[in-house]
């Protein structure tokens, strides 16, 4: 038997209707605040990544499925914001109106330990808003992600904000941190000690147990931010309490990639023990240009679909079933069958979801059979119904009874 690929997942039509319903609310709300859907291609040019995402990330060093096509090295998106500002720049859209929003849900790739909320394959929503620079504007990326949130009835969800500065301040504060992991080097995990040359920053994101608590007593980058970045988060901090938006200012974010200056932000799901970020974004104002186009500011977040469902499942919001038939025709005998599905493809033309015996089971299976789907109405067609041209139309709620017309019926 061939399986699928470790850290993938079939979802079968029982769960289609849920991952539906999400991404219906996502596409509903991004479309409220004027992002418009991009869809792109689910393979890119490796360099693409290496400078989008960052070299020094866990997801350039460890992750990325990446292969040789011809000459060619090419990587599965491993993540969705280098590939929107790679399209932004080709089809030239920053010189439109800004500023440019794009929203999509696609699936990414990352070569990781599978386990909970944890796969191979993901499915993310993400958002990305090029050319608005002002603390506004992060606040409505943010708002944007609350509002899915709670619009899938949430209400454990903890918004955890930090700043992480800017080209200015960023070198004072690399210092501060370089300084504090130094003297811990020889208790650094090896990607740690190899990074903290290059970018101590990644060292504040290491998942190790030992440099996680390093990094716990690392110096805050609130406390080095420059006056421009401390006055953008000041500003913003205000504009999320106008909003009525609660937060934790949490020192401990500071994203996995590179490309983020100031605002970064996460949405948790209390009482889930890992895994348990469902959303993550922050702004990226340097990336347009470190992928060769103009100085454009951009801010933007990635929200984990299967992650949501593990929030919902754990508030109990994840029952979201599929739609049941309005309406089941059984059959009973070889000549009822052409009125039988001629009715059901009429109602459907109609706009109704109707089943009828494609397999030919008893009556008393079919009965069984239309229990099982659910279906809201049933009606047995006979000999007699069609030569009469009449038949019960059966409400499966009440065992009611109400005689029809063939020729004529229709649903309602
Ligand atoms: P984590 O710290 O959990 O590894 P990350 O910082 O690598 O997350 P991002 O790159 O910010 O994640 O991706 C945005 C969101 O996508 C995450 O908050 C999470 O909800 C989801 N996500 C990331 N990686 C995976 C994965 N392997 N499986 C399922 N969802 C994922
Ligand atoms: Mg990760």
């Amino acid at each position: 038997m061939i399986q699928k690929i470790k850290g993938t997942m079939d979802i079968l039509p029982d769960k289609t209707p849920l991952f539906r319903h999400i991404e219906g609310i996502m596409r509903e709300e991004a479309e409220k605040y004027g992002f418009g859907e991009i869809r792109l291609p689910t393979f890119e040019l490796t360099e693409l990544f290496v400078r989008g995402v960052g070299d020094t990330t866990d997801v350039v060093q460890k992750e990325m499925y990446t292969f040789l096509d011809g000459e060619d090295s090419i990587t599965l998106r491993p993540e969705g914001t280098a590939g929107v500002a790679r399209a932004l720049i080709e089809n030239g859209k920053y010189g439109d109106t800004m500023p440019q929003k794009y929203y999509y849900i696609m699936s990414c790739f990352r070569h990781e330990k599978p386990q909970a909320g944890r796969t191979r394959e993901f499915f993310q929503f993400g958002t990305e808003m090029f050319g608005a620079d002002t603390p506004a504007a992060d606040a409505t990326v943010i708002a944007l992600a609350y509002a899915v949130l709670k619009r899938l009835g949430l209400s454990n969800i903890r918004l955890h904000l930090n700043s992480i500065g800017c080209k200015e301040c960023r070198p004072a504060f690399r210092g501060a941190l370089t300084e504090h992991f130094s003297s811990h080097t020889d208790e650094l995990c090896d990607t740690c000690r190899e990074r903290l040359g290059k970018n101590p920053l990644r060292l504040l994101d290491c998942k190790s147990p030992i440099c996680s608590a390093i990094a716990k007593e690392a110096p805050r980058t609130v406390d080095h931010l420059c006056e421009a970045c401390a006055t953008h988060f000041d500003q913003l901090c205000k504009i999320l309490d106008a909003m009525e938006i609660p937060y934790v200012v949490d020192p401990a974010i500071v994203r996995g990639l590179d490309y983020y200056t100031r605002t970064v932000f996460e949405f948790v799901a209390e009482g889930i023990a890992a895994q348990s970020t469902v959303c993550g974004g922050g702004r990226y104002d340097g990336l347009v240009e470190s992928l060769g186009g103009p100085a454009l500011s951009g801010i933007g977040f990635g929200m984990g679909i299967t992650r949501v469902i593990m929030a919902m499942e754990k508030e109990g919001l994840a029952n979201i079933t599929a739609p049941t038939p309005r309406l089941y025709i059984a059959t009973l005998g070889e000549k009822a069958v052409p009125t039988a599905v001629s009715l059901a493809e009429r109602l459907r033309r109609n706009g109704f979801f109707v089943e009828c015996d494609l397999v030919g089971r008893s009556l008393k299976a079919q009965m069984k059979y239309a229990n099982k789907l659910g279906a809201d109405y049933t009606l047995i067609l006979g000999d007699s119904e069609i030569k009469s041209g009449k038949a019960f139309l059966r409400d499966m709620k009440n065992s009611e009874q109400t005689e029809i017309e063939l020729a004529t019926f229709t649903l309602n």
